[in-house]
């Protein structure tokens, strides 16, 4: 006999999960979490992506109807309610989301978004930002294949800017941006008071194809809002020097405790290492953005495990020839074996 699922009890299960996290819940989450919805497939229909999202539910309407009408009954003693203005955006970019063939009860729902009354109004405005932000534009620019607007059907020159859409590409004058100024990236607070000044603004991105990825390269924004931008910079230029000055200080007394604490685990696990030592392991091991492994949380717990790390790479360093090894062309497995007693023996000798 096929076993019946208790759908009351996962709903029930999904909305907890939501509430202890404190976070917003729309529908398609649920039909994620009942797995009806891969989050690939919504994440692919939401920018654009994607074939119709009727298409992507794997399920009956019976089963969805039965789900939805809990789903509703369980978001009020949930306390979950619906704010006006938290629904994901019908039109993404410039084309509309296409829904496809849905039954009327998850239509409705679709584009609803529930908070938990427990939300805290600063959390409810970062959402609601959040959610306004995802119909913002995106310029890719153009690599060199032969490729024409699809609007004015013009093609694109090398390095022109475009909007891509539904695997649609349209030039920044039929979509109505070609007014607009590239701010490139470098300077954030300019960036981000040019974005607050502007009324329209796209971010920019450029393929690298030595990372393979899409980089930020800047945003496009109004002339007159780069104007204001730097006015307000350059008013405020001094106060915000002072600041930075301040936090260097900050970081640097930080530093200084950081190195102070790491010595101490040091000496209680290695008592008889040479004071100087210690220092230069504490100092060597956890400077700031260096990625070793002083910088990890592990270590910051002073975990003994990474305090013997820190002290091993030490003792490699400047107590074996693991260097000249390494110059000679052999591997890291190799040069690393071949130091190792030489490592226990002084790890023994500070113990
Ligand atoms: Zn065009």
């Amino acid at each position: 006999m096929k076993e019946k699922v208790d759908y009351a009890y996962k709903v029930t299960q999904f909305c907890q999960q939501y509430i202890d996290k404190g976070e917003g819940i729309n529908i398609l989450d649920l039909y994620n979490y009942l797995c009806w919805l891969e989050r690939s497939q919504l994440d692919k229909w939401k920018s654009g992506h994607a074939q119709l999202l009727g298409n992507l539910i794997h399920v009956g309407q019976k089963k969805q109807r039965h789900v939805i009408r809990h789903f509703i009954e369980l978001t009020k003693p949930f306390q979950y309610f619906f704010s006006k203005s938290s629904t994901v955006s019908l039109v993404r970019g410039i084309v509309p989301y296409e829904i496809g063939d849905l039954i009327p009860e998850l239509q409705e729902q679709l584009f609803r978004i529930y908070l938990p009354t427990t939300m805290t109004e600063r959390k409810k405005a970062n959402l609601e930002k959040k959610l306004a932000k995802a119909s913002e534009f995106r310029f890719f620019t153009h690599t060199g294949k032969t490729e024409n607007c699809i609007k004015c059907k013009r093609s694109f020159k090398r390095k022109e800017l475009y909007y891509e859409d539904n695997y649609d590409r349209y030039c920044l004058n039929c979509i109505g941006y070609n007014d607009l100024i590239l701010l490139p990236c470098g300077d954030a607070t300019r960036s981000r008071r040019a974005k607050k000044y502007s009324a329209r603004f796209a971010e920019v991105m450029e393929y690298n194809p030595r990372s393979r990825r899409y980089e930020r390269r800047g945003i496009l924004v109004e002339a007159k809002a780069i104007e204001l931008a730097d006015a307000s910079c350059l008013k405020d230029a001094d106060s915000r020097a002072k600041c930075r000055k301040k936090a260097y200080h900050e970081r640097q007394l930080e530093d200084v405790e950081y190195i102070f604490q790491f010595s101490r685990a040091i000496r209680k696990q290695f008592p008889l290492c040479p004071v100087e030592e210690v220092y230069e392991i504490s100092k060597h091991a956890t400077e700031r953005n260096s990625g070793r492994v002083g910088r990890t949380a592990a270590a910051k717990e002073f975990n003994q495990d990474m305090i013997r790390l820190a002290v091993i790479a030490y003792i490699r360093h400047k107590h074996t020839p693991y260097d000249r090894i390494l110059a000679s062309g052999t591997s890291k497995d190799y040069a690393r074996k071949k130091i190792m007693p030489i490592v226990k023996e002084k790890l023994k000798a500070w113990s």
